[in-house]
């Protein structure tokens, strides 16, 4: 399952899940771009510990929401590896509230990030993922795009879009043999969840029959099979690891 050699862009790779992407594509051997928001020593960390191993890795400021900035994070990209083969489409915010509460700017933080940034770095990236020998897009979306969330009608919406999205671009990927797919988690143990109070944080747990909360490594060992060579006849696929829970 090596990724020798592959250039991998994973989108909010300095903290949770997709640091342990970074970390786990890096460990295969692929170049992976560190992008990063506003934490910047994280995403310094996450670069040294996979020049450690078999990776190589850079840093690439971007708010996924910002075109330019896009644009801009992938020629960096391509200026220390090539094209990119791999895009992990992994940033995402939550600006939780009930639905009667939620503001319009509430909603547009949420789809800007979720969703316009999925456009802009698929966007930036298409023609280099198409190209590609067996190109990767993988985009995370999440076990509430699937079921719905209690105070999470912004964030359900941008995550259920990813399936249309998907879908569509396996389609138009499908002829030169690249392929597009979901990965949906359930609830992972970040700083994401940490934010949901306590009692929720029971009920939800109520669901799960597995009866935990996922690890990081839970998803990334999944996103790491996507990228290989082994997921080839895959593609436009959902697929959940998210405990067993019922959608
Ligand atoms: P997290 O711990 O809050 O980390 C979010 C990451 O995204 C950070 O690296 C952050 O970078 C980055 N980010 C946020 N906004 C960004 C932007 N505008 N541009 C670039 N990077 C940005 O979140 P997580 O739990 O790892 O979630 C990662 C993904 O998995 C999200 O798409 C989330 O919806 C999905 N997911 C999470 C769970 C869960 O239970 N945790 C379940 C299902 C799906 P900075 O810190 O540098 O700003």
């Amino acid at each position: 399952m090596s990724l020798d050699g592959r250039t991998c862009l994973v989108t909010g790779a300095s903290k949770g899940i997709g640091r342990g992407i970074a970390e786990e594509l890096g460990s295969e051997g692929a170049n992976v771009v560190v992008n990063y928001r506003s934490s910047e020593s994280a995403a310094y960390e996450v670069r040294d510990v996979i020049d450690e191993g078999p990776g190589e890795a850079i840093v690439a400021q971007a708010d996924v929401s910002n075109f330019e900035e896009v644009q801009s994070m992938c020629q960096t990209s391509r200026a220390a590896f090539g094209s990119v083969d791999v895009l992990v489409n992994n940033a995402g915010i939550t600006v939780d509230k009930k639905f009667e509460n939620m503001t319009r700017e509430d909603w547009e933080r949420v789809v800007d990030v979720n969703l316009g940034g999925v456009y802009n770095c698929t966007k930036t990236c298409f023609e280099d993922i198409r190209s590609a020998e067996e190109g990767r897009l993988i985009n995370i979306s999440s076990v509430v795009g699937q079921q719905g969330n209690y105070g999470q009608a912004n964030y359900a919406t941008t995550k259920s879009g990813l399936f249309g999205f998907t879908r569509t671009v396996a389609l138009e990927l499908a002829s030169e043999g690249s392929t597009a797919n979901c990965v949906a988690p359930g609830f992972v143990k970040t700083d994401m969840l940490a934010e949901v109070p306590d009692r929720v944080k029971e009920g939800i747990l109520e669901r799960i029959p597995l009866d935990r909360f996922a690890e990081v490594e839970d998803i990334s060992g999944i996103v790491r099979f996507v990228a290989s060579e082994e997921s080839s006849y895959m593609t436009g696929q959902i697929l959940g690891v998210n405990g067993g829970m019922e959608w």
